[in-house]
């Protein structure tokens, strides 16, 4: 449910992480940009956007993180993981090394977060039927070794990207509350 508030209860930082290209802007924009007002935000090279949200009767504002093509150079920084209460982990569905390299996300997440951080692993791009290159088993298998929530995603139909949102925002209610 939507909200113009007048007050927040809890702003919850999420950071959008993966390799270049697997659509992280795309779900970032087809879930803040059905906020009212929408706030955004330009710094060097960071930037996020906020759509506040009802759940369990409190308002929350989900302030999300992109990491603006700094992946591309390696350079996502301590700064940008810092207060992050949950994670978008995501790959494309049709390209495999985007999977392969999620082992690698994970462990730079861990290594700069918090170990109550709440993890969202996202397989985009799910339209793409005749070019999957990951099966569904492959990235369920992998989320529950790792310990993450797991969803396919098409940002370009809208599919999914509200319920794996409202998903990971409730199981870090959950967490912080
Ligand atoms: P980022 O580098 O991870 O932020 O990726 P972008 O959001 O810029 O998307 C990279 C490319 O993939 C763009 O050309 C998008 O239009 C395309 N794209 C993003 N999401 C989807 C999707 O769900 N399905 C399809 N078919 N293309 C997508």
């Amino acid at each position: 449910q939507e909200y113009v508030p007048e007050k927040v209860d809890y702003v919850f930082k999420v950071v959008v992480i993966g390799d270049s290209a697997v659509g992280k802007t795309q779900i970032l924009s087809r879930f803040a940009k059905k906020e009212f007002c929408l706030e955004s935000k330009s710094t060097i090279g960071v930037e996020f956007q906020t759509r506040t949200v009802s759940i369990k009767s409190k308002v929350i504002k989900a302030q999300i993180w992109d990491t603006a093509g700094q992946e591309r150079y390696r350079a996502v920084t301590t700064a940008y993981y810092r207060g992050a209460l949950g994670a978008m982990l995501v790959y494309d569905i049709s390209r495999r090394q985007s999977f392969d390299n999620l082992a690698r996300w994970v462990e730079e997440l861990r290594a700069n977060s918090d170990n109550s951080i709440v993890i969202m692993l996202i397989g985009n791009k799910a339209d793409l039927v005749e070019q999957r290159a990951v099966p569904t088993e492959d990235a369920v298998e992998f989320a529950k070794d790792q310990g993450l929530f797991f969803a396919e995603t098409s940002a370009l139909s809208g599919d999914n990207v509200d319920k794996a949102f409202f998903q990971l925002l409730e199981e870090i209610y959950a967490v912080v509350s």
